[in-house]
Order: structure tokens, then sequence, then C-alpha cells
């Protein structure tokens, strides 16, 4: 079950299982929607000097670094309105790193701001996300979405206009 999991799904369980339900089942968000559009500058452009991808399973790493030997994986990220949610898609990384044999610490990065979390995965981390995994799977199993019910991330969302209509 966790190859079928995301970090986007992961982000996407702490704002919205509606959502989580939508990109699980292949519906495209909005790809104009200027938020995502805002994201995707900031990262193509932010930290440029770091700059590393790293395709890994279906995990795509924004950016690696070592520091004194130590292997950090850096997440970069608009604004940290929805700082729990990232926290939860960079420890995932860090899970599956690990399930790799990789020990890895990682840092949330949030250029508008200049303002940087580490995150390390504890076992108290780990046990939350198997948690997570496996309510993940209750919800993309589905057979309909979740209800739509109006949160404050709706206006930023690219699903707006599908759950708006
Ligand atoms: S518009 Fe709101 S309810 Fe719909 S998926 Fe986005 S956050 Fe969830």
């Amino acid at each position: 079950m966790v190859k079928l999991i995301t970090g986007t799904l992961i982000q996407s369980y702490n704002i919205c299982k509606r959502q989580t339900w939508l990109m699980a089942h292949q519906i495209i968000p909005d790809q104009d929607h200027p938020y995502i559009e805002m994201g995707r500058l900031i990262d193509e452009e932010s930290y440029d000097r770091d700059k590393k991808k790293i395709n890994f399973e279906n995990v795509v790493l924004d950016l690696v670094r070592s520091d004194e030997g130590d292997i950090i994986v850096g997440e970069v990220k608009k604004s940290s309105r929805a700082e729990e949610s990232a926290r939860m898609q960079l420890a995932f990384y860090l899970y599956k790193l690990k399930e790799s044999g990789v020990n890895a610490r990682g840092v949330l990065l949030f250029p508008e701001e200049r303002k940087r979390i580490m995150v390390e995965l504890t076992p108290e981390l780990e046990n939350e996300l198997e948690q997570i995994f496996k309510d993940i799977e209750r919800v993309i199993f589905q057979a309909t979405p979740p209800p739509f019910k109006k949160i404050g991330y709706c206006k930023n969302c690219g699903y707006k206009e599908f759950c708006w209509s």
C-alpha cells in the first residue's frame, strides 16, 4: 500500500481528505490556478545554488545537501501556513529513504519568509505516518469522494472550480 502513497497525498491528507481522494483518482486540478503557478515559480527559482532533484520511487526530492557528512533533504514551500502538512510530507520522504537504508534529516525551506524548520524522523513520527497510510487507504478506496466542506484552504485550491460548481 505504501507504494501507492506519494508525498503529495500525504500533504493533501493533512489539508483536505476530499483533495486526497481527487488526487488519488487522477482528477487533475486546475493547473492555471495562480497559487499552483506561484508554487511552481518558487520551486524553479529559489535556492538555485543548492538545487538538485532526485527521483526516488514515486518521490521527487526538491533538494539534497550533505552537511558535514549528514544527508539533508530539503523541501521548498511557498508559505508556512500549511506547515504541518509540509512537515508530514517531508517526514514521508525521510521514511521512504530510511526504507532504502538511507538515514536523513529534513529541512523545510520557506524562502519568501526566510524561514527553515528541521524535521527528524523519530519513532513517534514513524508511527504517526503509519496511521496516516492506513487512513489514506480507507479514504481513497471509498467509491465517492468525501463530501465538500468549505475550509480556508479552498480559495487557494486547484480543485476550487470542481468543488464549488
Ligand atoms: S476546494 Fe476545498 S473541499 Fe475542494 S478539494 Fe480543495 S480544499 Fe478540498
